[in-house]
């Protein structure tokens, strides 16, 4: 007989579940406090019936992989984080296809279809993303992106019921996409690869972490750049006219190196980073009339 609810919810509560577990470590801006409750992902169907008995139950539940594109609060988060990270990180090859569980770093998951002769990823080397993420938001860089690869998507939908989405279903668009839209689990996915040379694979990831470290703030915890590209501009670009690189609250910065990125230049708090938003959002519409919306998902524990 399946288990009611709250035996569910208690079960995993004392064998599964970190209490008021650090969150900043996790995230790559390291801000924000911690999470009531922290589901480290080693099944998917554990997670899965970990998200829908938590909604049952009416505790919020974030999503998370590799934390890079993430904003949490600094009085913590007060639910259930499920974290889809190096402890869900399956990979293998069939053929020209590449099999993966949600929490492998895009990285990982580069250099090993890499190394195995299959080219489609290089792109996707240097954002420190997970699959799982980089499907949400549909990752990209240097005329790459997840929906030239994707296959197939597992997911699981809040019902826990589990649906496996084509690329056409899954709709990826410009940091955007239908998991993001119907807020689905997303569980692994199916990428198809074409077959290419090691080496050459190498040397392009090569040059592209070489571009990346000459014009990204690598030395700085950031989620990245923090707004979306504005249709028509760069928001980088639209940033550093307004005359905002440097511009500081408390330990939140806007780079000097790309105005793009907002960097966290020692102890700063996720209010300081919300401060500097607004700011920012603020002054560039002052000067040129355009709305900066933010690309970093900004979590809150305010009722949805
Ligand atoms: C230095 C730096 C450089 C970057 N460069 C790029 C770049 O070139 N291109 C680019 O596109 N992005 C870039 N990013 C942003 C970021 O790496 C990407 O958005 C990445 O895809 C986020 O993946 P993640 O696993 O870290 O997701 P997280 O930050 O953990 O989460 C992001 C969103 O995805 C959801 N999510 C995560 N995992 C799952 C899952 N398994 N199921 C359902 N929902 C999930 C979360 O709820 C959240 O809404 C950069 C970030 C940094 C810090």
């Amino acid at each position: 007989m399946p288990e009611d609810l709250n035996t569910t919810w208690g079960r995993l509560l004392s064998q599964r579940f970190l209490r008021q577990a650090p969150l900043a470590p996790l995230l790559t801006i390291r801000t924000g406090g911690p999470a009531r409750y922290l589901l480290e992902v080693r099944d998917g169907q554990e997670a899965a019936l970990a998200w829908v008995t938590a909604r049952s139950l009416g505790v919020p539940v974030l999503l998370m992989g590799r934390g890079s594109n993430l904003l949490m609060p600094d009085e913590g988060f007060e639910g259930l984080v499920i974290h889809f990270g190096a402890d869900y990180a399956h990979m293998e090859v069939a053929g020209d296809r590449l099999i993966a569980q949600a929490g492998v770093s895009l990285k990982a998951l580069a250099y090993f279809a890499a190394d195995r002769g299959l080219a489609g990823l290089a792109f996707a080397a240097g954002i420190p993303g997970s699959l799982g993420g980089g499907l949400i938001m549909n990752a990209g860089a240097y005329h790459g992106e997840m929906a030239q690869v994707v296959e197939a998507v597992e997911c699981v939908d809040q019902q826990g019921r589990q649906h496996t989405l084509t690329r056409e279903e899954a709709r990826l668009s410009y940091r955007h996409s239908l998991m993001m839209d119907e807020g689905l689990m997303v569980l692994g996915a199916t990428l198809r690869l074409t077959p290419g040379s090691r080496d050459a694979l190498y040397a392009t990831m090569a040059e592209f972490q070489a571009l990346r470290r000459d014009k990204q703030p690598l030395a700085w915890p950031s989620a990245g750049s923090f707004f979306k590209r504005p249709p028509g501009y760069y928001a980088g670009a639209l940033i550093e006219q307004a005359g905002l690189k440097g511009l500081s609250i408390g330990g939140a910065q806007v780079s000097e190196k790309h105005a793009g990125f907002l960097i966290n230049t020692g102890g700063a708090t996720t209010a300081e980073f919300l401060q500097l938003k607004d700011l920012v959002q603020q002054r560039v519409m002052a000067r040129f009339g355009v709305a900066l919306e933010p690309e970093v998902r900004i979590i809150t524990n305010a009722a949805p």
